[in-house]
């Protein structure tokens, strides 16, 4: 195996002290979450670290390693909780985890920060976590950005690429997106022969808790994957990497 310069986790720390300040740090944001019978539990730390990666070598930046858990799975966006495998932290964790590495990494005088979310439920406790840090340190000591991946491609754009079957991102849950992705990513680890025919599901419109069994179907996916492909997995990767690109360079350049 050879190092990727790129990644943290591959650097001595003086090669990552001559990084900090002068790049901006790429902070996958994923879950561990069942992904129904064809997808590993890991899916949501695969695409934001993949697209890290890919940004990474583009803009001349450094990828953390990934927050592996994520804020809980919701039975009308991701499946719930009652799906074995599914691990979660509280909110309060996650928050405080996101401030911390910020405020651990701006004393160590980082101040460019990307988080890069994979699991959709992630989003306003990350955005939490970053505010409380933003408001802990000196005024523009760090600049922050949050980007959740799947709201940089148009739907207008997946309407196109799925001939007009996108189900939406409500239903999007080891789905057409997600499984195309896999499927260009990692495809030794996408068991095509298990994915569902065609799934329908009336999904949840509000919150019960304790969550009631059977509001998403047993296999936890909420509408099937049939239409995937590694060649529209390509495609949706390519846009995703140029489209936070461009959000980078926007954004980080004095
Ligand atoms: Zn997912």
């Amino acid at each position: 195996m050879t190092r990727d310069l790129h990644s943290a986790a591959d650097l001595t720390w003086p090669e990552f002290r001559d990084r900090l300040g002068q790049t901006t740090l790429l902070v996958p944001l994923g879950a561990v979450e069942q992904h129904g019978y064809h997808l590993p539990l890991d899916t949501d730390n695969v695409v934001p670290t993949r697209l890290a990666l890919a940004l990474a070598e583009r803009v001349d930046g450094v990828v953390m390693p990934s927050f592996q858990y994520g804020y809980k799975s919701q039975p009308s966006s991701g499946g719930g909780g009652l799906f074995p495998g599914t691990t979660s932290f509280d909110g309060q964790t996650f928050i405080s985890c996101v401030r911390d590495l910020i405020t651990d990494l701006a004393r160590q005088g980082q101040a460019n920060f990307l988080f890069l979310n994979g699991n959709y439920e992630n989003t306003y406790f990350g955005i939490e976590g970053i505010d409380l840090a933003v408001r802990m340190l000196p005024r523009n000591q760090v600049k922050v950005l949050l980007v959740n991946w799947w709201e940089q491609i148009p739907i207008g754009d997946l309407q196109e690429i799925f001939a007009g079957q996108f189900p939406g991102w409500e239903a999007e849950h080891a789905g057409v997106v997600e499984t195309s992705l896999m499927m260009f990513l990692d495809p030794a680890r996408v068991l095509a022969d298990r994915i569902e025919p065609d799934v329908s599901w009336p999904l949840a419109t509000y919150t019960v808790l304790p969550e009631p069994p059977g509001l998403v179907p047993p296999s936890g996916v909420l509408r099937g994957a049939t239409g995937a492909s590694p060649a529209i997995g390509a495609r949706i990767f390519g846009y995703l990497v140029d489209r936070i690109e461009a959000i980078i360079r926007r954004e980080f350049t004095p």
